[in-house]
């Protein structure tokens, strides 16, 4: 589903560029659920960003579902790519505050041009999967960190993906939650959909099939 080889990324700092990732070789099959592990700073969002075609690389090579991810690809490239095949999850659920629960979901759909009955026919469908459909009609504001990030879940979900990708999606959360919110990302995972978080926190990533640990840029071998 995902390889990436000889995988290098720099950001620029005035004058001087400085290595984030030194050369990463990893692969992730279809269907598991791995984490990314590592001390803050480690590369982990910036890797994240790259497999979720959010960021390019410098060098290497990028294979996503067959698919060669060039390194140049333009913005309309990338989203189509995205809207195609990729989720996403963030620690700070990245919900629209304007918009309630049914319309978060439903954003994806919106952009792929669905009619907006069609639209909250589905997000319904997917806020029942994740547990919150007495919650449709809410608004963030009126939700718990869980139940946002099950809003955040269900609209991830909502597009199909083939993989979904979960920057510290339990970061902002309580112990409990967390837990819950790992349980729901192994259902999902159970569905078939690959799924791949970042965290730093050990008990997150051992609720996970494979833990992938990043340190000074590069993959340690375990
Ligand atoms: P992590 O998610 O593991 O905490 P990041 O991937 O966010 O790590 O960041 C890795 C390093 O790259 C950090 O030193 C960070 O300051 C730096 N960095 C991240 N994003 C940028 C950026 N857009 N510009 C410059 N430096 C960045
Ligand atoms: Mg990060």
């Amino acid at each position: 589903m995902i390889n990436i080889q000889g995988l290098h990324k720099s950001y620029k700092l005035g004058k001087t560029s400085f290595e984030v990732l030194k050369g990463i070789d990893l692969t992730i099959s279809q269907g598991e659920f791995v984490s990314i592990m590592g001390s803050s700073g480690s590369g982990k969002s910036t890797l994240l960003n790259i497999l979720g075609i959010l960021d390019n690389y410098d060098e290497g090579s990028y294979t996503l579902n067959g698919l060669l991810i060039d390194r140049n690809l333009s913005p309309k490239q990338a989203a189509q790519l995205r809207n195609r095949f990729l989720g996403f999850c963030f620690q700070s659920f990245n919900l629209l505050s304007f918009k309630n629960a049914a319309d978060n979901v439903a954003l994806p759909l919106y952009y792929q041009k669905v009619g907006r009955k069609e639209r909250l026919k589905k997000a319904h469908e997917y806020l029942e999967k994740v547990g919150l459909l007495p919650w449709a009609n809410h608004m963030p504001a009126e939700l718990s960190g869980g139940q946002k990030q099950r809003v955040a879940i269900a609209r991830a979900l909502i597009g199909q993906p083939k993989v979904i990708f979960a920057d510290e999606p339990t970061g902002a959360l309580d112990t409990t939650t967390s837990y819950e919110i790992m349980s729901l990302f192994r259902e999902v995972n159970q569905q078939g959909i690959t799924v791949v978080i970042v965290t730093h926190e050990d008990d997150i990533s051992k609720m996970t099939q494979r833990i992938i640990r990043l340190k000074d840029g590069r993959i340690m071998n375990t």
